[in-house]
C-alpha cells in the first residue's frame, strides 16, 4: 500500500499543534476531500472540513486475522479483542433504543500477514501484529496503523487493514494492563469504519492512549454520535460483508495498484508517553503506477 515515510513524518510533526489546541469536542469522519486527497468532516463543523464522509457501502464489512497472530497474543486472544471491538461499535446507542446500521463480521484466521489491496483478485480486511519490528516511522510511540482504501469517486470504503505494533507490551485482560489490545483495536476499528480522530479527550477516537488505560474499550457519547452519523440505524441484514472480489486467505504475490482507482488513508493510533504526544494522520497516498513487490 502506498504509504510514504515522508508523509508519516510530516504528520507526526503536525501533532505538536494538537498539544496546544484548545479543548474541543466532536467526532470527525474521514472524508474524500478532493480527487486524490482525504480530509475530515467534523461535528461541530471545523474550518477545514472537506468532502464526502467515507463509509462502508451497505453498512457492513468483514475482517480476518493473520493466523500467526503474535508471540505475545495467541490468535484466540486477538480474535476475542476484535470481536469485542466489533460488538462495541455495533451496540452504540443511537437514541430511541436504536443501534447503528452496521454489521462487522469475523471471517476467522487467514494465512496472509501483509497489508495489501488487490485490484484484480480477492482481498482481506486484515489484522496483523508486527512482533519483531514496526515497519514505519514512530516505532517508539505508535501503537497501531489502520490503512483504509476507498473509491476516489464516492468515498466508499473498499478495504481496511489494521496493523498492531507488537514491539510494545500488549496485554489482554484486566490484570497488569500495559498496552490493552482491546482498547487499541476498538480505536482502530473506529478508523476501519471511517471515523477520524475526535478532539473529545474522553472519546475512544481521541488520538492518545495512556499505558494501563482500558477506558477505550467502551464508547463515549461522542463516539456513539459519530458511528450513528456514519451508519444511521437501518436494517443491514442483506449487506454482504465479503471483501471485494472475495475473501483471499493467501497474500497476493503481486499486488498491483492502478492509477485513479483507489486511494489509501492511514490512521495510526499514537500514545502519549513521557509527555510526548504524537498525532495520527489524515493523508492520502495515491498509487500512480503499477507496483510490484
Ligand atoms: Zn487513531
Amino acid at each position: 500500500m502506498a504509504l510514504s515515510w515522508a508523509r508519516v513524518g510530516s504528520l507526526v510533526a503536525s501533532g505538536i499543534l494538537i498539544l496546544f489546541a484548545p479543548d474541543a469536542s466532536g467526532y470527525c469522519q474521514t472524508s474524500l476531500c478532493q480527487k486524490d486527497k482525504s480530509g475530515i468532516v467534523c461535528s461541530p463543523a471545523q474550518a477545514d472540513d472537506c468532502g464526502i464522509p467515507m463509509r462502508w457501502p451497505g453498512g457492513c464489512f468483514g475482517y480476518a486475522i493473520a493466523e500467526r497472530a503474535s508471540k505475545q497474543l495467541p490468535y484466540e486472544l486477538l480474535s476475542k479483542a476484535m470481536n469485542a471491538a466489533a460488538t462495541t461499535w455495533g451496540a452504540a446507542d443511537c437514541g430511541n433504543g436504536e443501534k447503528p446500521g452496521l454489521a462487522i463480521v469475523d471471517f476467522g484466521p487467514v494465512a496472509c500477514d501483509q497489508k495489501e489491496y488487490n485490484l484484480k483478485s480477492g482481498n482481506a480486511n486484515i489484522v496483523i501484529v508486527h512482533d519483531d519490528a514496526w515497519p514505519y516511522d514512530g516505532a517508539g510511540n505508535t501503537l497501531a496503523l489502520t490503512t483504509v482504501t476507498f473509491d476516489l469517486a464516492s468515498g466508499s470504503i473498499f478495504d481496511a487493514d489494521l496493523e498492531l505494533n507488537g514491539t510494545v507490551a500488549l496485554t489482554a485482560g484486566d490484570a497488569d494492563v500495559t498496552f490493552d489490545v482491546e482498547s487499541i483495536v476498538t480505536h482502530e476499528v473506529g478508523h476501519m469504519l471511517g471515523l477520524a480522530h475526535s478532539e473529545d479527550k474522553d472519546a475512544t477516537m481521541y488520538i492518545a492512549y495512556q499505558p494501563g488505560e482500558i477506558s477505550l474499550r467502551t464508547l463515549s457519547p461522542d463516539d456513539e454520535e459519530g458511528v450513528c452519523k456514519s451508519y444511521a440505524p437501518a436494517d443491514v441484514s442483506a449487506c454482504d460483508p465479503t471483501p471485494r472480489r472475495g475473501l483471499a486467505g493467501e497474500c497476493d504475490p503481486l499486488p498491483i495498484e492502478e492509477p485513479g482507482c483507489a486511494c489509501s488513508t492511514t490512521q495510526p493510533a499514537r500514545l502519549r508517553f513521557n509527555g510526548l504526544l504524537s498525532l495520527g494522520l489524515l493523508g492520502c497516498a495515491l498509487g500512480r503506477r503499477a507496483r510490484r513487490r
